[in-house]
């Protein structure tokens, strides 16, 4: 048996993810140790309450409420507790006193990141966090060490699996979102308030992270924007489907040179909203509660990454394997090595973002109301790639607010070229207004190409 050196590791955190990282530390103690080089000693698990009923049994006298105490003269600090305080101050302190921090917290990471990078590189100590992104799937340590020779141009990202498994149900089933959202919590994929993740706020401090990584910038969670799919209806994924296409919650992560930057060089833009995914896109195959993460580099071409984005034990591996690579940092000795955030590229707005659309109308059925939409779109330099025109059976005698005469309803999918956001808002908002159009039905934005 090799007498490895001993490092003291404090977690702070017995939840979903802590009691399985404590259960592995101390499984699997011997491997653990020949994979670091070291002894990793659980000298302590921090909870708020040491008498809480725990799915796995932890040694009664490693749990403490003193979290302040445990961390003081520990080498490695793992925070599961989730939240912004005190993690944060517990964090700070543990990089203050020179221990390698490991973190699975992305609220934290995508508000208060910046100060506790800087932290880490004042006293030359590492931040490992691959399981803040997308639970276990390895795209941390890829973006910041795999591709740190390649230049990353955009990430599309399926990064939240209580939305993807929403739309996926809705999208094979054609079932309404309601009830799947109910069944969602019933199996523990949602939480009782599901906003959080069907409103986006979840994925969107992953793409804060992805892109801080991905672009060596420091990406503000203020600068995401950020839709859910509250809005996403049965009808338009029937019609996404019909199209070719499925709806997923995405995140993309994208730079931009030229057209549509907010500066002569380089910006990026960050936002997570629903939109739709061609058929034979590697994204549109990722199903259930999986998560995926689809990346575009100049030199690599396109690397997708998959697997498991939540739970216990999965989350614990990407956490362990942090452990480890703190451990051989701390036996290798020397300074970490910090963020990469010289890039400082701006965002831009989402007014700026170039992409495609599919927009879905309800016009009169009557001659030259295509035409006339054309104009508009064409005047508001939007142009048309695709049309569709189906005749609709009338279901009320209520005539709509536009709607003239006699004249029946056609429903008009409108696929477009690549338009700017900003271009295209402006020119849905005067079609709303035009008398052809009695409603503008939908309008998704297309990802993927
Ligand atoms: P959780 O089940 O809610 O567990 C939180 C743990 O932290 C509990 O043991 C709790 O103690 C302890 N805690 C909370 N506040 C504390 C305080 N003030 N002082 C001391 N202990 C405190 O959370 P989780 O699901 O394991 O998530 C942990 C972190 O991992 C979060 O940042 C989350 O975003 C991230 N994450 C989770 C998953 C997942 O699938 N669950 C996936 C990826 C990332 P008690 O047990 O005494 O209440």
């Amino acid at each position: 048996m090799i007498d490895y050196r001993r490092l003291r590791v404090a977690l702070l955190g017995a939840g979903a993810v802590g009691s399985q990282v404590a259960r592995l530390l101390i499984e699997h103690a011997d491997e653990l140790a020949d994979r670091s080089g070291a002894a990793l000693e659980l000298a302590g698990i921090a909870v708020r309450d040491v008498d809480a009923p725990r799915d796995v049994a932890l040694p009664r006298e490693l749990l403490t409420t003193d979290a302040e105490t445990l961390i003081l003269g520990s080498d490695i600090v793992i925070e599961l507790m989730g939240g912004i305080e005190p993690a944060r101050g517990y964090l700070l302190q543990a990089l203050n006193s020179g221990a390698d921090v490991v973190t699975a917290n992305k609220a934290l990471l995508a508000t208060h990141g910046a100060e506790i990078f800087d932290a880490a590189d004042q006293v030359g100590a590492s931040v490992y966090y691959e399981a803040a992104a997308a639970g276990a799937i390895p795209i941390i340590r890829p973006l910041r060490d795999s591709l740190a020779g390649d230049r990353v141009n955009r990430i599309i990202g399926i990064v939240n699996g209580t939305t993807n498994y929403i739309l996926d149900r809705m999208d094979i089933e054609g079932a309404d979102m309601a009830g799947i959202l109910a069944d969602a919590q019933r199996l523990g994929y949602a939480e009782a308030d599901p906003t959080a993740d069907v409103e986006g706020y979840d994925a969107a401090q992953k793409a804060a992270i992805l892109a801080s990584l991905a672009f060596h910038t420091t990406v503000p969670l203020e600068a995401v924007h950020r839709e859910g799919i509250t809005g996403v209806t049965r009808q338009m994924m029937d019609a996404a489907r019909h199209a070719g296409y499925v709806i997923k919650l995405v995140a993309v992560c994208e730079r931009m040179v030229g057209r549509g930057a907010a500066s002569d060089g380089e910006a990026i833009s960050v936002r997570v909203y629903p939109a739709l995914i061609r058929r034979d896109h590697p994204l549109a195959s990722v199903h259930g509660v999986n998560n995926a993460v689809f990346v575009q580099a100049e030199a690599a071409g396109n690397l997708m990454f998959y697997g498991a984005g939540a739970g216990g034990v999965q989350t614990a591996s990407a956490v362990l394997g942090d452990v480890v690579s703190a451990a051989r940092r701390h036996i290798a000795g020397g300074a970490g090595v910090g963020e990469s955030t010289r890039a400082n590229l701006p965002t831009v707005d989402i007014g700026q973002v170039v992409t495609r659309y599919q927009i879905t109308l309800e016009v009169d059925d009557r001659p030259g109301v295509l035409a006339r939409v054309a104009g508009i779109l064409s005047d508001g330099h939007v142009s048309i790639a695709t049309v569709e025109q189906t005749v609709q059976e009338h279901t009320t005698t209520e005539p709509s607010a536009h709607s003239a005469g006699d004249a029946g309803s056609a429903r008009l999918v409108i696929g477009t070229h690549k338009a700017l956001e900003q271009d295209l808002g402006e020119t849905v908002a005067r079609l709303a207004e035009d008398d052809v159009v009695e409603r503008v039905v939908s309008v998704l934005r297309v990802e993927g190409d």
